[in-house]
């Protein structure tokens, strides 16, 4: 009898009626292949699947869960929530007080507009720079994924570096003709784009993430300000990964860059769909109701998403991030060594508590040196990972996640399986 022999129907019942048998590409584990896991429940730092397999979790749901699953604070709240009332289609407390929150942790955010994913938050923030400046190109980094936006799709990192798509069809070519796709890093080529072509802002991961961590050289986001603000460009910083992740104030808090518009997701719903895109208070006064800029949504500002996102941030005190921290410094250090030891060449790439390891041995600043790592090596290594019980990203090209919640003994299960990956993927 297989050991996974619950997801495996589950998967053949999911492909029957669900394109590839999941709901977001990379859950398909495509690239590593083998069965995709099939989650039944989490506690802490720890997920179980339907067949009774317990994993450490280093995904945390893509960055979310930082407090591990079902923190108390955040059921107790959630619960709260349930007792009440679902969703009512209009303005609520928890919605004040959420992006109350918000304003208060990132000081380029005077305004908020609530919203439920993070396509949603950097559609809308690009629709609102458009508006705002009557202008219509936009600038954004290969590599850096800011959601399926049919505009932002172009060079994407994350699921789609994954699949090899250069691009995707059913983005039509006007849709994607004022993206201007540059590469990350390149200051030389962003004043270039500006000297050839009126720019309405320029879209950036605060610190990539969603092609493995390339973080920005120094001075990169304070010379895109610059150059925006010279040529009356607005300046998008995307911290739907990083916000409330690497610092209670996000990457902000550690590279303090004054966007115009910045975009947020994944922790501040604390595990349900809740983002946000806010800035400028004088830009967002152009959308609607206040201004002419449309955009809504009948769930945003969900009051269950609310309730757990407020949860989470109110119980992100620094011992919750000093916890983080350390756990993500261990497993990245861990992991280093495991892969030395083994003589598997590869690269620790960190940023705050963010990091991923590419499994290349020189230095990665650009979506086109991440693409030139061992990608063999490092399905070898998951697989391994996997069936001793640790659940990494089922790709090359993402971070791993940490949370509050990882303690020494889940540490201790990380530290015990890496030696075996490491010489699988010699
Ligand atoms: N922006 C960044 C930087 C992301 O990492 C993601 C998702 O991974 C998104 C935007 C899109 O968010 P969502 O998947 O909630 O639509």
């Amino acid at each position: 009898m297989s050991r996974t022999q619950t997801s495996e129907a589950l998967f053949a019942r999911a492909r029957q009626i669900v394109p590839g048998g999941v709901n977001s590409p990379v859950r398909a584990f495509n690239s590593v292949g083998g069965t995709p896991r099939f989650m039944a429940s989490g506690q802490g730092p720890y997920i179980t699947d339907v067949d009774g397999n317990r994993y450490v979790d280093l995904v945390c749901s893509w960055g979310p869960m930082i407090l591990g699953h079902r923190h108390p604070a955040v059921v107790e709240a959630v619960e709260r929530a349930v007792a009440s009332g679902f969703s009512y289609g209009t303005a609520t407390r928890g919605e004040v007080e959420l992006a109350e929150e918000l304003v208060s942790r990132v000081a380029p955010v005077e305004k908020v507009r609530l919203v439920s994913s993070g396509t949603e938050a950097t559609m809308s923030a690009v629709r609102l720079a458009r508006g705002f400046t009557g202008r219509s190109k936009v600038i954004k980094f290969a590599g850096c994924y800011h959601g399926h936006v049919d505009a932002l799709l172009a060079s994407a990192g994350s699921g789609v570096a994954t699949f090899g798509l250069p691009d995707t069809p059913g983005v039509t070519g006007a849709s994607a003709a004022d993206t201007i796709v540059l590469p990350y890093n390149d200051l030389a080529a962003v004043e270039e784009a500006f000297a050839a072509a009126e720019i309405a802002c320029v879209i950036t991961e605060a610190c990539p993430a969603n092609m493995g961590v390339v973080p920005p050289r120094d001075g990169f986001n304070a010379r895109l300000r610059e150059l925006c603000t010279a040529n009356g460009a607005l300046l998008i910083v995307d911290e739907v990964l990083t916000g409330f992740r690497v610092s209670p104030a996000g990457w902000y808090g550690l590279d303090p860059v004054d966007a115009d518009l910045m975009t947020f997701g994944k922790v501040m719903g604390g595990g349900l769909p809740a983002a946000a895109f806010g800035g400028r208070a004088d830009v967002m006064a152009n959308l609607a109701p206040e201004g002419p800029v449309y955009q809504a949504g009948t769930l945003s500002g969900n009051p269950l998403a609310c309730a757990a996102g407020l949860a989470t941030l109110r119980a992100l005190d620094a011992e919750a991030y000093a916890r983080v921290d350390a756990a993500a410094l261990k497993v990245g250090d861990l992991a280093a060594e495991a892969l030395t030891k083994a003589g598997v060449p590869h690269r620790l790439q960190r940023a705050g508590s963010l990091f991923s390891i590419f499994f290349t041995d020189t230095e990665v600043t650009s979506f086109a040196e991440a693409k030139t790592q061992n990608t063999a090596a490092f399905t070898a290594f998951f697989h391994s990972m996997l069936d001793q019980g640790v659940y990494l990203p089922p790709s090359a090209y993402e971070a791993w996640f940490l949370s509050a919640s990882h303690d020494d003994e889940a540490l201790g299960l990380v530290a015990e399986a890496l030696p075996a990956a490491a010489e699988a993927a010699a």
